[in-house]
This record gives structure tokens, C-alpha cells and sequence, in this order.
């Protein structure tokens, strides 16, 4: 099961695991990125992904 590193409610609050403080830069960029953009796309859409892929890199 994959774990739930963040969350990001209706009222645009972002809530995150401070295990991540003990992960990889990287990674921790990945999961930031991700729930901060939820602050404009609610969903996991091809906008989203789109948008994802351009703060991070092709690497996604
Ligand atoms: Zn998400």
C-alpha cells in the first residue's frame, strides 16, 4: 500500500507527514509539488500531470 504523504482539504489547507523530513530532497520536492498544485487542480487530470511534469522534469 502506497503511503499518504500529504493531503490537501477543500479549504486549501495542506497537511503534511513530518516522516517525509526524513526522506530524500528529491522526494520531498515530488510530494510539495504535487499538493501545492491541487491548490489549482483539484483532480489528477491530464492538466495536472501536465503541470506536474513541468515544475519536476521529464523525469515524471
Ligand atoms: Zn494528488
Amino acid at each position: 500500500m502506497k503511503r499518504k504523504w500529504a493531503s490537501c482539504s477543500q479549504t486549501g489547507r495542506l497537511t503534511f507527514d513530518t516522516e517525509l523530513l526524513r526522506q530524500p530532497a528529491g522526494f520531498r520536492a515530488e510530494v510539495i509539488v504535487h499538493e501545492l498544485l491541487h491548490l489549482k487542480v483539484p483532480n489528477h487530470g491530464p492538466l495536472f500531470k501536465a503541470l506536474l511534469k513541468a515544475y519536476l522534469g521529464e523525469k515524471n
